[in-house]
C-alpha cells in the first residue's frame, strides 16, 4: 500500500523501514505534521501513519476521505487525538500499537522522579561550573514513602513493579482494579485517598473526557503538602494553571512532566533559536523543582523497533483482510 508517514523523524524512518525490508508497502516519508494545510502532501496514498501531535480531527478526516485514505495507523498507544466517531462516518479505519513496550515509559518515569527528588538536573549543571555546593540539592528517601499510581494498566503496572523495587508503599486508583498489582503488594484507593496518601503521585491514565483536567486545583489541594507529580500520560491530564499555582503556594513540591497540554507547538522540533511564545510552559520552565522532557519516554531502540514492525503489521493486516490487527473504534471506547 502507498503509505504517508507525517512527522517524519530520522528514527521513525529508519525503523519503518526495517520493518517494511520485502518492500510491501510504498513508504513517503513527510517531516510535516498532519494538519488542515498539510494534508493535501497525502494525495495518492491508501494509508496514513501519524503520531501523537497530528491533528486527525474531523476537518482532517473529511478531506484525507476526499484523497482516497482508507486507514488511519497510528505509530501510537493514545488516540486521544483522533475523532473516531468521524472517522467511522467517513468510512476510515484508524488503527494504534497498544502495546510496544510498557518498561521504556515505566523506566523513564522513576528516572524523572529520581532526578526530581535528588536534584541530578541542578548537580549536573552546578558541578560543570565548578559549583560543588550541596546547597538546595537535598532529596528524600524513595525507601518507605508512598507513591500513588493513578491508571494501573501496563505501564502503571511495570511502574509500580518498579517502585515496589525501592521498598515503596504503594496505592493505586484505576476504574478497573487488576489482581496482579494487589499481588504486587499495593492497595486499590479512592482517587482522594490516593491524593491524601501519597508523597508522590504518577499518571497513567490514558487522556480521556473524565481525565481532562483530573489533576486541577481540588486535587492539587487535596494531596499531602509538598507532594511530587509525575505525568508521562497525556498532557491534558493536569490542568497546567492549576499545577503552577500549586507550585508557587508550596502544596505542590515538586513536577515532573514528559507530556504538556499544548506539547503539539513545542514538543519533537528544536527550538533554541526561537522565542518561546507560551506563556505557561515558559513559567514552568523557571521554577527550581520542576523537571520537564519533550515526550520521550517512548523513545527506546526496543520501543521504536516495536512501534514500527506493529504499524507495518496493521497496514499488512489492512490490505490483506480489511482490518488491522489493533483496530480502535468509537463503539469500543464509548
Ligand atoms: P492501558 O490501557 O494499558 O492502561 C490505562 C489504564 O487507565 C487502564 O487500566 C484504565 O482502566 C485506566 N483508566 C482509564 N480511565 C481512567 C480513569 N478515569 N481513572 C482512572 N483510571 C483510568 O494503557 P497504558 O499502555 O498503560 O498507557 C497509559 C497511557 O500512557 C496512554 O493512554 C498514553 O496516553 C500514555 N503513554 C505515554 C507515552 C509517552 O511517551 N509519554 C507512551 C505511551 C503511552
Amino acid at each position: 500500500m502507498r503509505v504517508a508517514v507525517f512527522s517524519t523523524k530520522p528514527h521513525d524512518e529508519r525503523f519503518l523501514i526495517a520493518a517494511n525490508q520485502d518492500g510491501r508497502h510504498e513508504l513517503l516519508f513527510l517531516d510535516a505534521r498532519l494538519s488542515p494545510p498539510m494534508v493535501a502532501a497525502a494525495a495518492g496514498a491508501d494509508v496514513v501513519c501519524a503520531f501523537v501531535n497530528d491533528d486527525l480531527g474531523a476537518e482532517v478526516l473529511t478531506e484525507l476521505a476526499a484523497l482516497g485514505i482508507r486507514l488511519v495507523a497510528l505509530r501510537s498507544a493514545g488516540f486521544n487525538h483522533v475523532d473516531l466517531l468521524a472517522a467511522k462516518e467517513r468510512g476510515i479505519a484508524v488503527a494504534r500499537v497498544p502495546e510496544y513496550s510498557p518498561h521504556a515509559i515505566a523506566e523513564h518515569t522513576a528516572a524523572l522522579i529520581l532526578s526530581l527528588n535528588r536534584k541530578i538536573h541542578r548537580a549536573y549543571a552546578r558541578v560543570r561550573e565548578g559549583n560543588f555546593s550541596l546547597e538546595g540539592l537535598m532529596g528524600f528517601d524513595l525507601h518507605g514513602c508512598t507513591v500513588g499510581a493513578i491508571g494501573t494498566g501496563k505501564i502503571g503496572r511495570a511502574f509500580l513493579g518498579i517502585m515496589r523495587g525501592f521498598g515503596c508503599d504503594l496505592v493505586a486508583y484505576d476504574l478497573f482494579p487488576n489482581a496482579e498489582v494487589e499481588a504486587m503488594g499495593a492497595r486499590y484507593v479512592d482517587l482522594q485517598s490516593l491524593l491524601a496518601q501519597s508523597d508522590i503521585i504518577s499518571l497513567h491514565c490514558p487522556l480521556t473526557p473524565e481525565t481532562f483536567h483530573l489533576i486541577n486545583t481540588d486535587a492539587i489541594a487535596a494531596m499531602r503538602k509538598g507532594a511530587m507529580l509525575v505525568n508521562t500520560s497525556r498532557g491534558a491530564v493536569i490542568d497546567t494553571s492549576a499545577a503552577i499555582g500549586g507550585l508557587k503556594s508550596g502544596q505542590l513540591g515538586s513536577l515532573a512532566l514528559d507530556v504538556y497540554e499544548e506539547e503539539g507547538d513545542l514538543f519533537f522540533e528544536n527550538l533554541s533559536d526561537q522565542v518561546i511564545q507560551d506563556d505557561v510552559f515558559a513559567r514552568l520552565l523557571t521554577f527550581p523543582n520542576v523537571l520537564i522532557t519533550g515526550h520521550q519516554a517512548f523513545f527506546t531502540e526496543d520501543a521504536l523497533r516495536a512501534i514500527a514492525e506493529m504499524t507495518i503489521a496493521n497496514i499488512s493486516a489492512f490490505e490483506r483482510d480489511g482490518a488491522p490487527l489493533h483496530a480502535v473504534s468509537s463503539e469500543q471506547f464509548a
